[in-house]
C-alpha cells in the first residue's frame, strides 16, 4: 500500500461514496460541518439544504430520535464511550432515509473535545424489513390486530394479573360464519375486506383496556379485562348487533355476515390461556350448533358434570327405549320438484318416551353419538327399514348414518352382511353422511361409499355445504346424490348470499354428477327459488312434515326387530 502513492484523502472520500457511506467533520468550537463528496445524494439532501452547522444538522433529524442520539454523543464526549447511533434524516423531498452513524471525537491538549468524525450509513431498506419482520412476529399482517401467539401472551399476563389483584376477567372468541363460502362465492378480496370490517367491529365494541387478536383465519378473540359475566354478556350482545344492524359494505356491495360467538370467565373457569381458548372453542361450537348467529358461554365444571349426567340419562332412555320397542323412524317424503311425485322417504329416528310424548332424532342422536352408543342404534334403524322395505316392494328409502358408523370397519362389515340379507332391497336403498363427517375421515368413507355402491346402494351426501371443506377432496368421493343444507335455502327467493351459495354448491354438485335436493323447503317462494335454478329434488315441510304415518300402510311402531 505504500508504494501507492493515488491513495490519497481525495480516493478515500471517493471509495467511501461509492460503499453509500458518508463522512464528515463537524469543527466542535465553530459547530461547522464538512462533508465528504457525494453526500448530497446519498443522503438524498440537496446541495442547498446540506447543513453547515451542527444546529441545522439538529434539524434534519426526527424529533423522536434526538434524545438518543443526544445522550450517546454527550457520553463519547464526557468518557469516550464508543458512539454508534441510529436515526431517521430528513430528505429534501420530505421522506426520510435510516441511518445508522458512528463516530470518533479528537481531543486537545486540554483534553477538550474540538472535532467529532462522523460516519453515516444509509440502513433503510434494512431497518424497513427489520421493522416490518418485528411487526409480523407481533401482528397480523391482513388487520393489523395482535397474533394468536401474542394475544395468547397477553391472556397469560391478563390471568396473571387477576390471580394477583383477586379479580375477574373474560375471553371472548368471535367467529365469523360461513367465511369460506364468501370466499368461493365473491373471492379473497372480499372475504378480506370483510375480516378486516369485522376486526373494525369487535375493536369498536372493546373498551380501553381490552385486547383484540386475531386468532385463526375467520377469528378474532378479545380479552375483556375487569370483566363480570354481566360484561362479557354485554360486550357480546354489542358484537352480535354490530353485524345484526349493518351489513359489511365490500366491493362487491352489501354482505350480511352473521357472528357464532364462544365466551369463558377468567379464571374461575380456565386456569391458562391455554384452556380459556380450548373452552371458547367449546363454547363457539355449540353456538355453532344451535344456529349460529349467538354467543354461547362457556360453563364450569359444576354444569357440565350436570350435563353429563343428563346425556346417561338420556343415553338410558335411548337404549330402553329401543328394547321395549318405542323406537321407530318417522317418514318424510323427497319430490320431484317439477312433477311434485315423491320418488323416496327419508328414515328419521324418534323416540316415543316413557310418559307417551314423541322425541325427534335431533334430540337425542347428538347424545348417542357422544356416549359411542351410535352403531348400535344405525346397526337397529337400517334392520328396521331393510325390514319395511322387504315389506313394501316399491318404496325406496334414505337412511341416516351417523359419521362413527360410516368410518368403523367392523360397522361396515354389519351394514353390508344386514344389506345382503335381504333380497331385492338393494337398490331402492340410499345411505345418508353428512359432508363434515365425509371430511373428516376421508379414507374410511370413502371405503364405506364403494362398498355400499357395489352392493347397488346409493350414497347422498347429507348437509351440503354445511360444513364446507375442501371440495378438491369431496370430488373424489363418489356420491349419488348432495342434499342442500337447509340453511342455504332459507329464503332463498330474497337472500342474495344464499343465492349465491347455492349457485356455488350447484357448480359443484355438477362437477361430482350428483342429483340434487333442496332441504328444509317450507314455503313456496323457497320451492320455486330452487326450481329455478335447476334444483331438481325438494324436501321439506312445505312437501310434507316427517310423519308416524306411512303413506303404503299404517304406523310401524309395532315392527321391532330383535337386537
Ligand atoms: P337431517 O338428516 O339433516 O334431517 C333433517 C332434519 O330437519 C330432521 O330433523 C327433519 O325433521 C327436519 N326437517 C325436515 N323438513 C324440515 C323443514 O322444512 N324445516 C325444518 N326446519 N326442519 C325440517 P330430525 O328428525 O330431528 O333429525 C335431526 C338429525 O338427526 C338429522 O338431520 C340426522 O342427521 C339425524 N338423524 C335422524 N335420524 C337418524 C338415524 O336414524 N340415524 C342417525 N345416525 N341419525 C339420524
Ligand atoms: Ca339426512
Ligand atoms: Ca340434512
Amino acid at each position: 500500500m505504500d508504494s501507492s502513492p493515488t491513495w490519497n484523502l481525495d480516493l478515500l472520500a471517493r471509495t467511501i461514496s461509492a460503499a453509500g457511506e458518508v463522512v464528515y467533520c463537524w469543527d466542535i468550537p465553530s459547530g461547522q460541518l464538512e462533508w465528504s463528496a457525494g453526500a448530497t445524494d446519498i443522503l438524498g439532501v440537496a446541495d442547498t439544504d446540506m447543513p453547515c452547522l451542527a444546529a441545522e444538522m439538529q434539524l434534519r433529524i426526527a424529533p423522536d430520535d434526538l434524545p438518543a442520539r443526544a445522550i450517546a454523543l454527550s457520553q463519547l464526549l464526557k468518557d469516550g464511550t464508543a458512539y454508534a447511533c441510529e436515526f431517521k434524516l430528513r430528505r429534501s423531498d420530505g421522506g426520510f432515509e435510516w441511518i445508522d452513524e458512528r463516530g470518533n471525537v479528537e481531543l486537545d491538549a486540554e483534553g477538550t473535545p474540538v472535532r467529532f468524525y462522523g460516519l453515516m450509513r444509509v440502513v433503510t431498506a434494512w431497518k424497513t424489513r427489520e421493522n416490518e419482520l418485528e411487526r409480523l412476529a407481533y401482528f397480523d399482517e391482513l388487520t393489523g390486530h395482535l397474533n394468536r401467539a401474542c394475544l395468547r401472551g397477553a391472556l397469560d399476563d391478563v390471568l396473571t394479573g387477576c390471580r394477583e389483584e383477586d379479580a375477574s376477567a373474560a375471553y371472548l372468541l368471535v367467529n365469523i360464519d360461513r367465511l369460506s363460502m364468501l370466499n368461493d362465492a365473491y373471492g379473497f378480496d372480499i372475504a378480506d375486506a370483510v375480516i378486516t370490517d369485522i376486526g373494525k367491529r369487535v375493536e369498536d365494541c372493546s373498551r380501553f383496556g381490552d385486547i383484540v387478536g386475531r386468532v385463526g383465519g375467520n377469528q378474532f378473540g378479545l380479552v375483556l379485562t375487569d370483566a363480570t359475566e354481566l360484561k362479557l354478556r354485554k360486550a357480546a350482545k354489542e358484537v352480535l348487533s354490530s353485524t345484526r344492524q349493518r351489513e359489511v359494505n365490500t366491493a362487491a356491495g352489501p354482505l350480511a355476515v352473521t357472528l357464532s360467538m364462544g365466551g369463558v370467565l377468567l379464571p374461575n373457569d380456565a386456569a391458562s390461556s391455554r384452556e380459556a381458548m380450548g373452552r371458547a372453542e367449546e363454547a363457539l361450537s355449540i353456538a355453532k350448533q344451535q344456529g349460529r348467529d349467538r354467543f354461547v358461554l362457556h360453563r364450569a365444571s359444576l354444569n357440565r358434570d350436570s350435563a353429563r349426567r343428563k346425556s346417561l340419562a338420556t343415553g338410558d332412555a335411548v337404549m330402553r327405549a329401543m328394547k321395549d320397542g318405542r323406537l321407530t323412524f318417522a317418514v318424510q317424503p323427497i319430490v320431484e320438484g317439477l312433477t311434485g311425485e315423491t320418488m323416496l322417504y327419508e328414515c328419521l329416528l324418534r323416540m316415543l318416551n316413557e310418559n307417551g310424548d314423541l322425541v325427534p332424532a335431533g334430540l337425542f342422536i347428538p347424545v348417542i353419538e357422544k356416549l359411542g352408543l351410535i352403531r348400535r342404534l344405525d346397526i337397529f334403524t337400517l334392520e328396521l327399514a331393510l325390514l319395511e322395505m322387504e315389506e313394501i316392494k316399491d318404496v325406496n328409502l334414505a337412511v341416516n348414518i351417523s359419521g362413527m358408523t360410516a368410518t368403523d370397519p367392523a360397522s361396515l362389515d354389519q351394514l353390508l352382511s344386514l344389506v345382503h340379507m335381504h333380497t331385492g332391497v338393494a337398490d331402492r336403498l340410499i345411505f345418508e353422511i353428512t359432508e363434515t363427517v365425509a371430511m373428516m375421515d376421508f379414507e374410511e368413507t370413502a371405503r364405506f361409499a364403494e362398498k355400499l355402491r357395489d352392493l347397488g346402494c346409493r350414497i347422498a351426501l347429507d348437509d351440503f355445504g354445511a360444513g364446507y371443506t375442501s371440495y378438491r377432496h369431496l370430488k373424489s368421493l363418489a356420491v349419488d346424490i348432495v342434499k342442500i343444507d337447509g340453511q342455504f335455502v332459507k329464503d332463498l327467493h330474497k337472500n342474495k348470499e344464499n343465492q349465491l351459495f347455492v349457485q356455488t354448491l350447484l357448480d359443484l354438485a355438477e362437477g361430482f354428477g350428483a342429483e340434487v335436493v333442496g332441504e328444509c323447503v317450507e314455503t313456496h317462494e323457497e320451492a320455486q327459488a330452487l326450481r329455478d335454478r335447476g334444483v331438481k329434488y325438494l324436501q321439506g315441510y312445505h312437501f310434507g312434515a316427517p310423519t308416524l304415518e306411512r303413506p303404503w300402510s299404517a304406523p310401524s311402531l309395532h315392527m321391532v326387530p330383535t337386537v
